[in-house]
């Protein structure tokens, strides 16, 4: 069954702990390594990999004499200053070896909050996608304060898997999966292989402590886990320290403890884009457009808007009408009222001329944007 699953994915954010890569006294360089190139083997096979790595106070804070997790917030930040090019010199030296590009983007919690810079964030890391550049997303560890922060690099990494629409999170961790107690302290502790619904039980087996490395323990993993699968992605968490774990474990071999997801991603994802966003404005068009978008799945472009109403931004939902104003879809729209009002009827070419820059072609991605249930059994 999990074989099922992995055989679809062709997006996935792998999130590496800081034990996964560190020991007390810094980076473990040839685990770096090691990890990096079963990520650029997976590339080469075809699959897009995001990683979300930690390590950055890890490989800092050696260097100011600190052992134990940092005390103070800004001897965290002073650790993760000095970490943080460590880490990334490391992974693009790796990468490199490979003949492959790493590029580094450092987020706070505020980036994605904010729909405006959700869309700037999720545009940069695409295009990073689409040159063949593998992301490497850490927390921004040196200016964040408590208010801003994701906490933690699960967290985190589950927001970056629905930011991209991926199709599986994967969290390398220093231990081999969930356990029903914990291994640490019960030997007789066994390994969880599969976890259908992540339910209160669930999340009461993985405890609670951290490490003195990382700031989550298995609790925030699993919570991580339970955001995906409600998001409709799938999440393995393996033990990252094992040689070979991140190509078995998408190889589909029973590694680790595998999440499944909640429900359909398609269905999660326009259940998002239609029913979470109140409809901030209107955007009519031409029957041309109402039947490509209808019927065939297609996104929607400049040419076929006929006029539009309401003030909305990037990132708004907005409700699309036919020109007698019947309404049959929702969608998240990828420009703002000004942006439009300037690009409406025009070709998705002259959209840059126009403004002066393009954030795509579309104004409406086809990913994003839901046809109502009436419309829909219309053309049946
Ligand atoms: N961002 C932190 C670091 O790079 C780690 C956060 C976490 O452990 O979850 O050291």
């Amino acid at each position: 069954m999990r074989q099922n699953f992995l055989k679809r994915v062709r997006r996935a954010v792998v999130k590496i702990g800081s034990n996964v890569i560190s020991n007390g006294d810094g980076l473990l360089l040839p685990r770096i390594a090691a990890i990096s190139e079963e990520v650029c083997r997976l590339r080469a096979q075809g699959l897009e990999i995001i990683l979300v790595s930690s390590g950055a106070v890890a490989a800092g804070k050696g260097v100011l004499g600190i052992s134990g997790r940092p005390q103070t917030i800004p001897l965290k930040q002073a650790a993760a200053a000095i970490g943080q090019p460590r880490l990334m010199r490391a992974y693009k030296e790796c990468f490199q070896s490979q003949g492959y590009l790493a590029a580094q983007v450092l987020l706070t919690r505020d980036d994605l909050a904010n729909r405006r810079r959700y869309l700037n964030a999720r545009n940069t890391l695409l295009t990073l996608l689409d040159f063949g550049v593998t992301p490497i997303i850490n927390e921004n560890d040196t200016v964040v304060v408590e208010e801003i922060r994701f906490g933690d690099n699960d967290n985190l990494s589950a927001l970056v898997t629905t930011l991209l629409e991926a199709d599986l999170l994967v969290i390398l961790s220093d231990v081999d999966g969930l356990y029903d107690r914990n291994p640490a302290t019960h030997p007789e502790a066994r390994l969880i292989p599969l976890v259908e619904r992540v339910t209160d039980a669930i999340e009461a087996m993985a405890g609670g402590e951290g490490s003195a490395l990382g700031t989550g323990g298995m609790a925030t993993k699993v919570k991580a886990a339970r955001r995906a699968s409600l998001n409709g992605v799938g999440t393995l968490i393996v033990n990252g320290r094992v040689p070979g774990m991140l190509e078995r474990a998408f190889a589909g071999e029973e590694v680790g403890t595998y999440f499944l997801p909640a429900r359909d991603r398609m269905a999660a994802k326009k259940h998002w884009s239609a029913f979470t966003k109140k409809p901030r404005g209107k955007i009519f068009v031409d029957e041309g457009a109402r039947r490509a978008l209808v019927e065939g799945g297609k996104s929607l472009l400049p040419s076929g808007i006929k006029g539009v109403e309401g003030r909305f931004d990037r990132g708004d939902s907005v409700r699309l009408c036919d020109l007698d104003g019947v309404e049959f879809a929702k969608g998240v729209i990828g420009y703002n009222l000004m942006e439009l009002l300037r690009i409406m009827g025009k070709k998705s070419s002259e959209i840059e001329a126009t403004l002066g820059y393009k954030y795509g072609d579309e104004v409406i991605h086809r990913d994003n944007l839901v046809v109502s249930a009436a419309s829909e059994a219309d053309e049946d």
